[in-house]
């Protein structure tokens, strides 16, 4: 029988290469999503990709914080296993509304994992992220470093970590890991399903395709003085295909072996500059990114990369694409949706 895995956000940016990873690998797919910050769009196409598959998808527009909502859906399947990527994620968003990210993410995650347990459903992946580690002490950053929280968003992260560890330690038959993911970008390489910001993108990659599509001028580089190769920040970006194949080695470890609340790093252990970034774009792509230099982003960090060891050793899961490939994707994706989902009225 195939295992039937209820995905919360599954409509979002890695939610949707995850579900067709997961119906391409044989699973059945439910996902529960809000379309807060995601396009139905995405459902149909991910259908489409799976092909023969598609038919084991399942989609409920559902806000995870209506539990009677939740509690009919569990009442009605039983899932195996569940991926909780359902959250607010833009950090400035998060300063000025912090009580919106604590409402939305924390109640989200709180009724998920009640839901879960009345109905013995006591498997679940965490999307979490590699901002838990702050401004690291030193890098590669390891799964035991000290975990910090600059901004809400960040503290929503580090607080469904604890609580998930709690649940654990009250009740051994939960199994769970939590994924720090680096920075995913990239996009399904056939083109049909990809990021799609609201408004202004905050991240370095959306921003720069959105650039090379004529939709805005020119990338601000935040900060040019970082003890860095050329004075701009450096991060770990990650295919999000390779991502997504990260959590169905981590679904394969909850079903097949005996550990308790686990968290493993989600990147490729190389860090590469905003400037190294942007040059691997022009050449996948063949457009010029202008360039408006300027001063550090507050709460910005220098340099972030993840030791991917423990996720190779007992996930035996190890990212295959390089930044070209990430650049190369990224682009074919912009390219045949210039306006992500939505036509020219709906950007910003
Ligand atoms: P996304 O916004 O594209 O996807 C999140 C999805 O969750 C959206 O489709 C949204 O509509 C849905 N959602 C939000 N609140 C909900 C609620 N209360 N009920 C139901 N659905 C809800 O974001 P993403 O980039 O795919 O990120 C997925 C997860 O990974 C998030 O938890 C995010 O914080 C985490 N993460 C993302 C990154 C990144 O750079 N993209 C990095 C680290 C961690
Ligand atoms: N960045 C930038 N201009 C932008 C967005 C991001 O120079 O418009 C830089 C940012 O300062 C950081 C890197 O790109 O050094 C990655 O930023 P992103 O927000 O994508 O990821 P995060 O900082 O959350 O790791």
């Amino acid at each position: 029988m195939p295992k039937n895995i209820l995905i919360t956000g599954g409509a979002g940016y890695i939610g949707s290469h995850t579900v067709l990873q997961l119906l391409l690998c044989g699973f059945k797919a439910t996902i529960i999503d809000n379309l807060d910050n995601s396009s139905e769009i995405a459902v149909t196409r991910v259908k489409e990709l799976a092909g023969q598959f598609g038919s084991n998808l399942i989609f409920y527009k559902i806000d995870l914080r209506n539990k009677p909502a939740l509690e009919k859906i569990f009442a009605s399947t039983n899932f195996d296993a569940v991926i909780h990527f359902a959250g607010l994620k833009a950090v400035g968003e998060s300063v000025r509304k912090p009580l919106l990210y604590y409402n939305n993410n924390i109640i989200g995650t709180i009724n998920l994992i009640e839901v879960m347990g009345a109905h013995g459903c006591k498997k679940l992946v965490f999307s979490s992220s590699a901002t838990v580690y702050g401004w690291p002490k030193e890098v590669p950053c390891t799964e035991d470093f000290p975990i910090a929280a600059t901004n809400p968003y960040g503290r929503t992260k580090l607080f469904i970590e604890e609580i998930c560890c709690d649940v654990y330690r009250a009740d051994s038959e939960w199994k769970i890991i939590l994924l720090r993911y680096f920075n995913p970008i990239g996009a399904h390489p056939s083109g049909h399903i990809g990021e799609d910001p609201n408004g202004i993108p905050n991240n370095l990659m959306p921003f720069v395709q959105q650039v090379a599509v004529g939709r805005r001028p020119a990338l601000t580089v935040f900060g040019k003085d970082y003890k860095t190769k050329d004075g701009t920040g450096v991060r770990d970006y990650i295919h999000v295909v390779d991502l997504s194949d990260g959590h169905i080695a981590a679904l394969r470890k909850l079903f097949d072996s005996n550990i308790g609340c686990e968290v493993y790093n989600l990147g490729t252990g190389k860090g590469t500059s905003v400037l190294e970034m942007v040059a691997a774009f022009e050449k996948a792509s063949g457009k010029k990114i202008p360039l408006v230099m300027a001063e550090r982003r507050p709460g910005d960090t220098e340099t972030v990369y993840a030791s991917t060891k423990k996720a190779e050793l007992e996930l035996n899961w190890k990212a295959k694409y390089g930044i070209d490939e990430m650049c190369r994707d990224q682009w074919n994706w912009a390219n045949k949706n210039p306006y992500g989902y939505g036509g020219p009225d709906s950007a910003i």
